[in-house]
């Protein structure tokens, strides 16, 4: 790939996905190359915008976009479309194929009270589900996050993400996290730099403690057995959030580490693998 100015001498947009083709309920990389005086560059997935913005390397625009996990395997089309300071528009497509991911199936066994809710309580979860679902909508203009997201504990990887729940024999809504096995008052650290936007006990997470790293990425840690940060703390990468527990519906101390980009549930674990392609990485281009 070319990085040299003769690549953009027709003022074109030239736009590519890492990895080339994406599976389902996972983050991709898009990458824009066009003039380096751009005013505006956003992305369009499925009639939404996704934001993208100048990288630290000349001329490279980057974004990244959640694929939610149930997102329909097929070829979809990605438009970049941006304007320069003499508002001239430029636009350019990519086909992004989404594959099929066969998530597999849970089967659990917990307590009827934690499955088999009354009135009251239901009444407490679904609120508690809109809350969460009215803070994902948010959109924080600036980019928090810097380079290279990470693990937030030290944990073996119990339960994978998407999995298909059947419990007490009634089929559940997927898992839309993964669990890391850890012991209770591990430390459980910020993936990336963001603002706390929640804490609060909730019905089946526990103590559940949101950030927001801007542009629409969230990161949820749940069953912590305590918080150290509070709502509108700032965090960097590897603050000490709280500590690893088994509140709420839990059968075990873990952390259920989650993701929302965009709305879309994605693996967490997908995005520690865009540590593979630099993303707005400064050390790449000071050599
Ligand atoms: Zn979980």
């Amino acid at each position: 790939m070319s990085t040299g100015k003769a690549a953009y001498a027709e003022n074109n947009l030239r736009v590519e996905s890492f990895p080339r083709m994406v599976k389902q309920g996972n983050v991709c990389l898009i990458r824009g190359l066009g003039p380096t005086s751009l005013k505006s560059i956003y992305g369009e997935f499925q009639g939404k915008r996704f934001p993208m913005a100048l990288s630290e390397q000349n001329g490279t625009y980057e974004g990244l976009l959640g694929i939610d996990l149930s997102t329909r395997p097929a070829t979809y089309e990605i438009k970049v479309v941006a304007t320069d300071e003499g508002s001239r528009v430029y636009s350019s497509t990519l086909s992004l194929k989404v594959e099929r991911v066969n998530f597999g199936v849970q089967k659990l066994s917990l307590p009827s009270s934690m499955v088999d809710l009354d009135a009251k309580t239901l009444e407490r979860v679904n609120k508690e589900e809109r809350q969460l679902e009215a803070l994902f909508q948010g959109f924080r203009d600036e980019r928090l996050w810097r380079g290279t997201f990470i693990l937030p504990v030290e944990g073996e990887l119990s339960t994978t993400f998407g999995l298909n729940r059947i419990i007490n024999g009634q089929r559940r809504g997927p898992h839309t996290g993964i669990d890391l096995r850890a012991e209770e008052g591990a430390p459980v650290l910020a993936c990336n730099s963001a603002v706390v936007v929640l804490f609060d006990e909730l019905f089946f997470s526990g103590k559940s403690l949101i950030l927001d790293h801007g542009w629409g990425l969230y990161s949820m840690y749940f069953h912590l057995s305590e918080a150290l940060v509070k709502e509108g703390d700032r965090v960097t990468t590897g603050a000490l959030l709280g500590r690893v527990g088994s509140t709420g519906r839990s059968t075990g101390s873990h952390l259920h580490w989650g993701i929302r980009m965009n709305g879309a549930r994605v693996d967490p674990l997908s995005l520690l693998q865009l540590g593979k392609y630099p993303v707005f990485d400064t050390s790449q281009e000071k050599r």
